[in-house]
């Protein structure tokens, strides 16, 4: 097993499936153009292998599927028929919820049983200004039908000023009342945001200002959460519970456990850092020789993580996988 000075090692891992995207959020990709797959993204099988050299070599316990948007992904059934087939304790995927309806019993086949869906807002207007794709009412539909079929849901939502914080109780009072779990993300300074103060600055909202916004309608309390866990969550008595990943007001590097592979085999050690470690290449060679060349580029990963706090990074979100 790989750990640092800090002890931490690599327990979950976030595949990006593709690069594509059927959205193409504001605070994503800034020029509005939605993001196409990437010439030479890995194959199913070799993202597979992937998967599987990385239980062996880091201890990977965890897998979540991403992008992109991982349902666009022609590769999607062939890679979670196998993905099913693994040791691995949890297996979880993040999508924006478009084809969610039309996916589903790929996602049944191979076993997944909880799912995150990213929303900003109810509001149709709105939705399509942030999103600039999809359909706001298919995304509810798709939820309400995974639901029906026994997965658990987490909403993403990402406040943002002057764009959607009058959403914030809306969504949680929706959320509440379907039990799903309302995850709110603090802006993190990915990508066109990293370098641009002001942009930054105008759209940021806090963990304490949501806080106060919640707090004005609900009482809540701190809940438990897991130890390497990402988001703060809090209990609304009788109602439920929701979180704040609040990467800028509680950093969570101290515990971060999580490896990122993109679409086109590059590992991620942090959000944060602009170095990579290409992969794709030991895929194909004999186990012998893959897996102690692997664990070499895991200690560079590992080295790779922030000791104390999240500080921007210059890649977009939908190339690294959220
Ligand atoms: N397409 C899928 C989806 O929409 O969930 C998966 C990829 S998307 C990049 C994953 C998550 O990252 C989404 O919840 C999105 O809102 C979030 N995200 C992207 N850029 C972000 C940023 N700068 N700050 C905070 N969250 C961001």
């Amino acid at each position: 097993m790989i750990v640092d000075r800090q002890g931490r090692r690599f327990r979950n891992l976030r595949i990006s499936l593709t690069a594509a995207c059927n959205y193409a959020c504001t605070y994503c990709v800034p020029d509005g153009k939605r993001l196409v797959a990437a010439q030479n993204e890995l194959s199913a099988d070799a993202m597979a292998r992937a998967v599987e050299y990385l239980i062996e070599v880091a201890g990977i316990e965890q897998l979540r599927i991403t992008g992109g948007e991982p349902l666009v992904s022609p590769r999607l059934e062939r890679f979670m028929s196998q993905v099913g087939q693994m040791k691995l304790a949890d297996v979880s995927l993040t999508t924006n919820g478009q084809l969610l309806s039309r996916k589903l019993p790929v996602l049944l086949n191979a076993g997944i049983r909880r799912i995150n869906v990213s929303l900003d807002t109810l509001d149709p207007a709105a939705f399509r200004v942030i999103a600039r794709g999809g359909d706001l009412q298919t995304v509810l539909d798709g939820m309400q039908q995974a639901r029906a079929a026994g997965i658990r849901i987490k909403v993403n939502m990402v406040p943002l000023r002057g764009q959607n914080l009058d959403q914030v109780l809306a969504l949680l009072d929706y959320c509440l009342q379907r039990g799903y779990e309302l995850r709110f993300i603090e802006l993190m300074r990915m990508g066109h945001l990293a370098g641009d103060r002001n942009a930054f600055a105008q759209q940021f909202v806090s963990l304490q200002q949501l806080l106060a916004l919640i707090g004005e309608r609900y009482p809540y309390q701190q809940t438990d959460a897991a130890a390497d866990a990402t988001a703060v969550r809090y209990r609304i008595p009788g109602k439920g519970i929701f979180g704040i990943i609040a990467n800028e007001s509680v950093p969570f590097c101290r515990s971060c456990s999580r490896l990122r592979l993109s679409s086109t085999g590059w590992l991620h050690g942090c959000l944060s850092s602009s170095n990579r470690h290409y992969v794709g290449d030991l895929l194909d060679k004999p186990r012998h020789e893959a897996l102690p060349a692997l664990q070499r580029l895991l200690v560079k990963a590992l080295g790779d993580k922030q000791p104390v706090a999240f500080s921007g990074g210059a890649t977009v979100m939908k190339i690294i996988g959220g």
